[in-house]
């Protein structure tokens, strides 16, 4: 039986999450989130999206007309380019170094997609080179790349991949969530075709709103498609079924017309989220962007000195690393799952476990969005050397802290 009066009204504990995402959302957005409601078509409402479109470009660094917001959590995002970009029997290049690669195989395998892949070892990279022979090699209709993927804290180099796609027309795309905010990310001088984040991350908000922005070539991509749709276009060498866009809610073509001056209606914009993404986006741009990823490199080099200053081994090639999260290597002898369990425990800290390989083997560590701060670095890595210390990895008393105070005396100083 339902007793409805033993239900409090929701109040969740306090916590601190230094773990890969999410992370608190900044005050100011949950803010945001409570105001009242408005129409889809109030003037304020359609006002509001337009300014989203605009703080947007100012985040992806491009002139793209078609920057928004897609509905639902980060996967949304990247379902909507995919489903939008690839037609059935497509090939499209995957370079995978973590989890987040093979979920764009999986995805893409749904769009029917011939999907070709290369590995390289988690903890690791891929130089522009190795790129470019695998699309000389498959000729794929599409590079779908990952920049920073959270499950082994590696950030890939995109900056030269939008000349190699140009020189044999291949479509380029990058899920941008987890670095989005917290390092470089220049869509239009990198030659992104399509770009996808979400706010969970280095935006400080809460996930479920799917920013994206797509190039004026990957629009004609999709425009297409959607005139053989509609009957319009009739000579097409493809069947008219192959170029249909298999989802009514991640039609790109439908978006863009809702967000539009046509303002056709689609679905109802999630209002709530968009003033979360909006209020996001404000507070990046207010701080600067280029100050928003240099609190995140501070951060995060910070936590870097600090965990290695407490003797504990960092995970993969850190020159390759994202601002925003580190691999933690969990000291031998030592239950990496009763560590978390403490903290969270007696200190109210989330830190992240690891999956596949890399599971009980690493911590992952964040600091990003509203958490990209000295306080919280402190309070973290005090914090894990107790526990640490209490579970028999001796190290020496508060030479994490001290390391990470170092870090940022000579940064002030420098
Ligand atoms: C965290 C993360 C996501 C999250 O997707 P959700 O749908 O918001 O859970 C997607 N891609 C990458 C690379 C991420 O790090």
């Amino acid at each position: 039986m339902l007793d409805i009066a033993s239900y409090d009204q929701i109040n969740p504990p306090a916590r601190l999450l230094m773990g890969p995402g999410p992370i608190n959302a900044d005050p100011r957005v949950l803010r945001a989130m409570s105001s009242q409601l408005i129409g889809q078509y109030d003037p304020s409402m359609t006002g509001y999206m337009n300014e989203v479109m605009v703080l947007y470009r100012g985040l992806f660094n491009t002139a793209n007309r078609w920057t928004m917001l897609i509905d639902g959590t980060s996967r949304a995002g990247i379902e909507a380019v995919l489903l939008s970009a690839i037609r059935p029997g497509d090939k499209v290049l995957v370079p995978v170094f973590g989890r987040f690669g093979h979920l764009l195989c999986e995805i893409a395998r749904r769009c029917r997609a011939e999907v070709h892949t290369i590995e390289a070892p988690w903890g690791q990279v891929f130089s522009a080179d190795r790129i470019e022979d695998a699309i000389k090699r498959i000729r794929p209709r599409a590079l779908l790349t990952v920049q920073g993927d959270t499950s082994t804290t590696m950030l890939q180099p995109l900056a030269e991949l939008g000349a190699i796609c140009r020189r044999y027309d291949v479509l380029f795309y990058s899920d941008a969530t987890a670095s989005f905010g917290g390092n470089r990310l220049d869509t239009d001088a990198w030659g992104l075709d399509a770009v996808s984040a979400g706010l969970q991350k280095c935006l400080g908000g809460p996930s479920g709103s799917a920013p994206v922005t797509l190039s004026p070539r990957f629009e004609e991509q999709i425009r297409r498609r959607k005139c053989v749709e509609q009957g319009i276009r009739t000579d097409t060498h493809r069947d008219g079924d192959d170029e249909m866009i298999y989802s009514n809610y991640f039609d790109l073509g439908m978006i863009m017309d809702y967000w539009g001056p046509e303002r056709l209606n689609h679905h109802t914009e999630a209002t709530s989220m968009l003033f979360a993404a909006r209020e996001c986006a404000r507070l990046l741009l207010q701080e600067g962007l280029d100050n928003a990823i240099a609190r995140h490199e501070l951060h995060g080099a910070a936590m870097l000195s600090g965990i290695r200053g407490m003797g504990l081994g960092v995970f993969g090639d850190i020159a390759h690393k994202m601002n925003n999260v580190l691999g933690v290597v969990i000291p031998g002898g030592v239950d990496g799952e009763q560590v978390r369990q403490l903290l969270l425990n007696d200190f109210a800290i989330e830190i992240g476990t690891s999956f596949g390989p890399l599971n009980g083997k690493i911590w992952r560590i964040g600091t990003m969005g509203y958490n990209a701060r000295k306080d919280c670095v402190m309070q973290t890595l005090a914090a894990l050397e107790a526990v640490l210390n209490r579970l028999g990895f001796a190290s020496p008393q508060g030479a994490g802290l001290q390391a990470a105070w170092d870090h940022y005396a000579s940064v002030a100083e420098a």
